[in-house]
């Protein structure tokens, strides 16, 4: 039996990259998925296909991650579509970044209330509705325990906030039985940080498998903590990043 039968998925940021593989990854094992987007339409008309072609059901929506209430109106929309939510994962996100000196507050604003506020509201809201078994999963950065080059003050400052909320949330929702946890993906072939871009062969220089990981491969993990093998792993984050930390 698919490992995920009839259970429901929401993933924000599910219409291209690492999002739409996990989007996809869950269906496969049984779940109906809902995700959001940012503006891209197509592609999430795309993604809903391909999640209705493996007998799942999908609901897509436009919920800008920027702005937390649209998260939460978006877990509450998932839970009155499908009528519950097993799996919640926080994947939106933005590769924004550039030189210390450079970052306004706007910029500040904006990419913590993507990478941070965002995914504690729609736990926030996730918890509430989750029963036993609930599993929160949010995609980090492996930037977020090594740097390796300077210019990203900004995107590892907000990536970590994940960090600590999974470790709090954990205790905070381990006696409701819901897990919480990272995967954290090093360089993964998508439009944020192509295999073939300008910056690939500095990324390459850490990796210790010489090469980028695919989108599917973060959602392999994504997968593992979801099904039953993650019962036992809260607070604790997973790095899918080629041996880049090593
Ligand atoms: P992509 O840029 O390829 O895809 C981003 C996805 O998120 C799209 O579906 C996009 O929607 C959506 N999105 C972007 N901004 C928002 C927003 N403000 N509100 C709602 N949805 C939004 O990125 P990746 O797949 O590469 O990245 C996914 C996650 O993985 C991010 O959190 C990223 O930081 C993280 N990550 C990626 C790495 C990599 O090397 N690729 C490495 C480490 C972490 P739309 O199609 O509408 O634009």
């Amino acid at each position: 039996k698919p490992e995920l039968l009839d259970q429901v998925a929401l993933v924000t940021g599910g219409s291209r990259g690492i999002g739409a593989a996990i989007a996809i990854a869950l269906a496969r094992a049984g779940a109906d998925v809902a995700f959001t987007f940012a503006s891209n339409g197509e592609r999430a008309e795309a993604v809903s296909r391909q999640i209705t072609q493996l007998g799942r059901k999908a609901l897509a929506f436009q919920a800008d991650s920027a702005d937390a209430d649209a998260v939460v109106a978006a877990v509450e929309r998932t839970v009155s579509h499908f009528g519950k939510l097993d799996v919640l994962v926080n994947n939106a996100g933005v590769g924004d970044g550039g030189p210390f000196a450079d970052v306004s507050q706007a910029d500040f604003d904006r990419l913590f209330a993507i990478h941070a506020r965002a995914p504690f509201f729609a736990a926030q809201a996730a918890a509430r509705h989750m029963p036993n078994g609930g599993r929160i999963i949010s995609i980090g950065s492996n930037l977020s325990t090594r740097v390796p080059d300077a210019g990203l003050a900004l995107y590892v400052s907000s990536k970590s906030a994940l960090l600590g909320m999974t470790r709090a949330l954990a205790r905070e929702l381990g006696p409701q039985g819901i897990t919480v946890n990272t995967v954290d993906p090093g360089s993964t072939d998508t439009d944020m940080n192509p295999a073939n871009g300008a910056h690939a062969a500095s990324q390459l220089m850490h990796n210790a498998l010489g090469r980028f990981g695919a989108p599917d491969d973060v959602a392999a993990a994504v997968l593992h903590l979801a099904g039953p093998g993650g019962r036992s792993i809260t607070g604790s984050s997973i790095l899918v990043d080629s041996g880049f930390n090593a």
